[in-house]
């Protein structure tokens, strides 16, 4: 028998895969994905957010635990576990030496990317190559992988993990890790649960969904139904606003808009609807999504000017383009009149000061409501651009509540051998809201945690079955 199985193939699944091999316990990972899409949607991540309290290697400065607790306080409204988020916080201090020791490199941000040359450190490659490195570190060490191996249902005997079951297959193993993601590529689970909205409309049939389509949420409904502790609300996620060309599925991080801090955000009707420069992009583009998922038709539009080119990291598609805001209102199919006496009340409630996209600055908007509070300046230079805003959803935040060692709990007990990590876990640290580069802090962490703890627990349990063998 096996000691150790991982479920799931990303991120958080190879952290745990890699500490159980090197804790001595043998491992069997399957990944539902056939190879060419291993890697969930870790493979489309570029960064993670480190506390560091001097310049280390790609970081610039320091970044302190109380910082990045306040900053994860602050996106969560306090719906975080604090014992849990100092963990990960702690654990991503020390990590990058493990990672580069399974072929894991870092560069600097690139110019353009959201301010973090400070508290997050890039994947040199993205997080392709990442998962990569992992994968071919996991091999050389001896982790058996299968792909095309989706898990539909588990064995589990009074919170005791027996075994898994892949197409009927049986497969038994002492400890077991999950890290099959969220549920974010289940639209059917997504649209029970958002549900049907004041106006009649089910707003998740216009979710994109960023990356894999392997997120079903199957085992977190399965765990649910087993009675496992849940943790976090269906339909809180990271969620971000897209260029609404992308593909359904996998349209990852070129289809990221970033210039909505540069400008302003209009729905179809015309009018604008939150304060777009309320902080620093990084801190406030994942709630984006939702706010897009709360207008009608589930579609915004980001508009810019002339002044805000070369100033965000440009979007694979190009903008809609036109010499004059009225043009851009036809051309993007918006009610002229709304939008220019819109465009034309910013424009004029602008108080321009001295503009710095690095700063909180003083450019802000007076008498205007909702407020524009930084970066305000006028739309007043062609040509003007507008891009068409979907809600993409990254990952979702319900999961299986766990004790600092990753444990999945079932009436408030830990189960003996049954660990989480990753999405399917991040909801502890994560109620709402998201801080850059933190979804692989907490997958990276708790990852290693749950990889390490189930080589313990399967260790233990082989060294119990050879005593009673002996006696
Ligand atoms: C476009 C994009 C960009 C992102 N950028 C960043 C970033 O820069 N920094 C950051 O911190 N976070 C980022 N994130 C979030 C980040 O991807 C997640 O927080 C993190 O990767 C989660 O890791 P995971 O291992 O839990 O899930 P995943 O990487 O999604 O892995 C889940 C795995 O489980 C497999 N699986 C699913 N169901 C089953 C099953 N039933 N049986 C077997 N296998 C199964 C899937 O195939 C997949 O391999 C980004 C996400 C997206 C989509």
């Amino acid at each position: 028998m096996i000691d150790v199985l991982v479920i799931g193939g990303g991120n958080a699944a190879l952290c745990a895969a890699l500490m159980a091999r090197e804790a001595g316990a043998s491992v069997l990972l399957l990944e539902a994905a056939p190879r060419a899409w291993r890697g969930g949607n870790s493979s489309h991540t570029r960064n993670l957010r480190c506390m560091h309290d001097a310049p280390q290697d790609v970081l610039v400065d320091a970044y302190p635990e109380e910082e990045f607790w306040q900053d994860l306080l602050k996106v969560t409204g306090g719906l975080t576990d604090e014992k849990l988020a100092r963990l990960a916080i702690r654990a991503s201090a020390g990590c990058r030496d493990w990672m580069r020791s399974h072929g894991v490199r870092f560069q600097p941000p690139l110019s353009g990317a959201l301010h973090v040359a400070r508290t997050n450190a890039f994947f040199m490659g993205g997080g392709k190559a990442l998962v990569n490195a992992y994968y071919r570190s996991a091999e050389r060490l001896g982790v058996q992988i299968r792909y095309e191996a989706p898990v539909d249902r588990l064995d589990i005997v009074g919170g005791e993990f027996r075994a898994a079951y892949v197409k009927g297959e049986r497969i038994e193993a002492r400890a077991c890790v999950l890290a099959a993601g969220g549920f974010e590529s289940n639209r059917d689970w997504l649209r029970e649960a958002w549900g049907q909205n004041e106006r009649g409309e089910w707003p998740a049939d216009n979710f994109l969904i960023r990356g894999t389509k392997f997120n079903q949420g199957v085992l977190i409904k399965h765990m649910q139904e087993q009675g496992a502790d849940m943790i976090g609300d269906p339909t809180q996620s990271h969620c971000v606003a897209i260029d609404a060309r992308a593909p359904l599925y996998d349209g990852g991080i070129c289809t990221r808009i970033d210039c909505v801090s540069l400008g302003v955000v209009v729905n179809q009707q015309g009018e604008r609807f939150y304060d777009e420069g309320e902080d620093f992009w990084p801190k406030r583009y994942a709630i984006w999504g939702r706010l897009v998922a709360q207008q009608p038709g589930q579609i915004g539009y980001s508009i810019i000017d002339g002044k805000a080119i070369g100033r965000f990291m440009p979007p694979v598609f190009p903008g809609v383009q036109a010499d004059s805001l009225p043009e851009l209102a036809r051309k993007l199919g918006l009610p002229e009149a709304t939008f220019m006496a819109t465009l034309n009340a910013y424009n004029t409630a602008c108080r321009v000061g001295t503009f710095d996209h690095t700063a909180l600055d003083d450019c802000h908007t007076e008498g205007l409501s909702p407020a524009k509070t930084h970066w305000a300046l006028p739309l007043d230079t062609g040509p003007y651009y507008g891009y068409a805003l979907r809600p993409g959803i990254t990952f979702t935040y319900l999961g299986l509540k766990v004790n600092e060692q990753s444990a999945v709990h079932f009436g408030g007990v830990p189960s003996p051998n049954l660990y989480v990590a990753g999405e399917m876990m991040a909801g502890n640290v994560l109620g709402q809201g998201y801080t850059a580069g933190v979804g692989m802090s907490i997958g990276t962490a708790f990852g290693r945690i749950a990889g390490t703890e189930a080589a313990r627990a399967a260790l233990q349990m082989k060294a119990t079955e050879r005593d009673c063998a002996a006696a």
